[in-house]
Order: structure tokens, then sequence, then C-alpha cells
């Protein structure tokens, strides 16, 4: 595996495979965990030549947030990519890839605006203009996301289409620890009280998804019934549980068809965020 630190040592390791007929690209921000290591595994498999990005971007935080205290465990990430076949590690500074203040952006609009985006100014902004400036350093016939960051899953999908970029996006499902959590590189932040306290998020989750798959149509009756689960947990603050439409992540109003129940919730200071797809019977 070879690591880069650069755009131009990128470039010239993608040109010195020219017969590279697939290229898969897996973006993250490092401190990678069983959920990276699916989507690894998915472009092992589909492509010739693989690719990983490790990069804290630094756009997508807000003042606040925790950019300065993110892991960065690049050291552990290198192997753990070279034991999973990655044939490039892309592991850049701040400064190679904002070497002066970013002036240009893209904005998936309207889209945006609900759910993490309604709590997290510019956080998306921040993640479509990375992922717009890897596609063109990277050039890749396929890249890789998550299901577990729905809401960046379908922003993505839609920038690729609004602006004819000649990327298949693959979609990976959501990876879990045993109890159900779903792996994040901040669950490390958690302690083991709140680690066992974390797992309410996917419990409140799953019994909406119960309700809706038994016949429930109505969604303030379902979001109600996984509040109510998420307020039996003294160590969980909700920021928000809202069940939107899978592709444009607007709320609905009546459950008739595919939707998604995506939440948000504070344990101490660690944000966590999860979604399950919700299917009414039939
Ligand atoms: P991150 O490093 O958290 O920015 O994530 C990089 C990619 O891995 C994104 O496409 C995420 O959606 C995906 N990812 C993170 N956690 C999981 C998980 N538990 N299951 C599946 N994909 C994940």
């Amino acid at each position: 595996m070879r690591l880069v630190h650069t755009i131009a040592v990128l470039r010239k390791e993608l040109a010195a495979f020219p017969a590279v007929q697939t290229r898969g690209f897996v973006p993250t921000m490092g401190a990678l965990h069983a959920g990276h290591g699916r989507l690894i595994h998915r472009a092992r498999a589909e492509c010739d030549q693989v690719m990983v990005s490790v990069f804290v971007n630094p756009l997508q935080f807000g003042p606040k947030e925790d950019y300065t205290g993110y892991p960065r465990t690049l050291q552990e990430d290198c192997a753990f990519c070279d034991a999973r076949g990655v044939d490039i590690l892309f592991a850049p500074e701040a400064e190679e890839i904002y070497p002066r203040p970013q002036l240009t952006f893209v904005e998936v609009s309207r889209m945006s605006e609900p759910l993490c985006g309604r709590f997290r100014p510019n956080h998306f902004r921040g993640v479509t203009t990375v992922v717009l400036k890897l596609f063109h350093m990277i050039q890749p016939h396929r890249a890789y996301f998550g299901e577990k960051d729905a809401q960046q899953l379908a922003l993505i999908r839609r920038m690729v289409l609004d602006l004819n970029l000649p990327t298949t996006i693959v979609a990976v499902p959501t990876v879990r620890e045993d109890d159900g959590l779903a792996c994040s590189s901040r669950n490390r932040y958690l302690n083991p009280q709140q680690r066992q306290a974390a797992v309410v998020l996917y419990r409140a989750l799953q019994a909406a998804q119960n309700q809706i798959a038994a016949g429930a149509t109505d969604p303030r009756q379902v979001q109600a019934a996984a509040l109510a689960i998420l307020q039996q947990e003294p160590l969980a603050r909700v920021e928000y549980l809202e069940l939107v439409d899978p592709d444009e992540m607007q709320a609905v109003t009546q459950i008739t068809g595919p939707a998604r129940l995506a939440g948000a919730i504070w344990i101490g200071s660690t944000r966590l965020i999860d979604n399950v797809l919700c299917q009414p019977p039939g």
C-alpha cells in the first residue's frame, strides 16, 4: 500500500496505473472502525484499484465542534487499510487541501436544511465541497458511502446528479456493534456508562420502525413513541428525531411508503446520529 500526503504525489501514483478500469474510493475522517471496513471490503470486491482518504475536514466542523479533539490515529489507520488490501491511502494535512481560504463552495440546497443541517450550519456545505475536491483529485469510478450518514449520502447522490459527475455512488448498510449501536469514530469518546446508554438511540429507532411495519401511518405518533424511549435514558439528550422521505430528506406528514427515521442525541459532550429505513406493511 502507498501512503500519500500530497496532491502532486497522488497524481503521479494515479498516472502510474493507466490500465486501471475501476477505481474505487472510500472517503473517511480516519479513526477507522468496522463501518469503514465494510466500505473498503465492498470497494475491494468491486474495483481493481482501491483508494481510501483519511482527512479530518475543517470545513465541515462548526467553531464550537470537535475538530481539534477529533481522534487522529493515522498509524493504526494505515495498518487497517493495508490489512484490507487498499492500494493507496491519501492522508493530506489541512494545508494541502486548503492552501488558502476556500472561497468556492458547493451546496446542495433544501436537502441540506433539515435534520443535521438545522443544528450544524454549513456542515453539509463543508462535506459536499471536500467530497467534490477529492473527486477531482482522485477521479473515482465508484465511491462508497455509509447509510449511517443518510443525509450526507442523499446529498452526495444529488450533487453527483446535479453536476453530472462520472462517479457511481454506492451505499453501504450501517454496521453496528453487537448491542445495535452504530459503529462511529466518536464512540471512543464514551465512557463505559455512556457507552451502555448510547444504544438507546437505536432502540428508539427500532421501536418506531416496528410501529410503522405494523401499520402506523401518523409520523407524530411514531416519533412520540421513539421519543418516549429516549427520554427514559437520563444520560441522553435528544437533538432531533424526524421521519423524512428517503430521497430528499424532507419531513413526511403521512406514512404512505418507505421513510427514513433519523435521530441525533447527545450523551455528555458526544453527539451521536443514527437512522433506520421504515417500511409500511405490504
Ligand atoms: P467518517 O469517517 O465518519 O466521516 O465516515 C466515512 C464513511 O464511512 C462515511 O461514508 C460514513 O457514512 C461511513 N460510515 C461511518 N460509520 C459507519 C457505519 N457504522 N456503518 C457503515 N458506514 C459507516
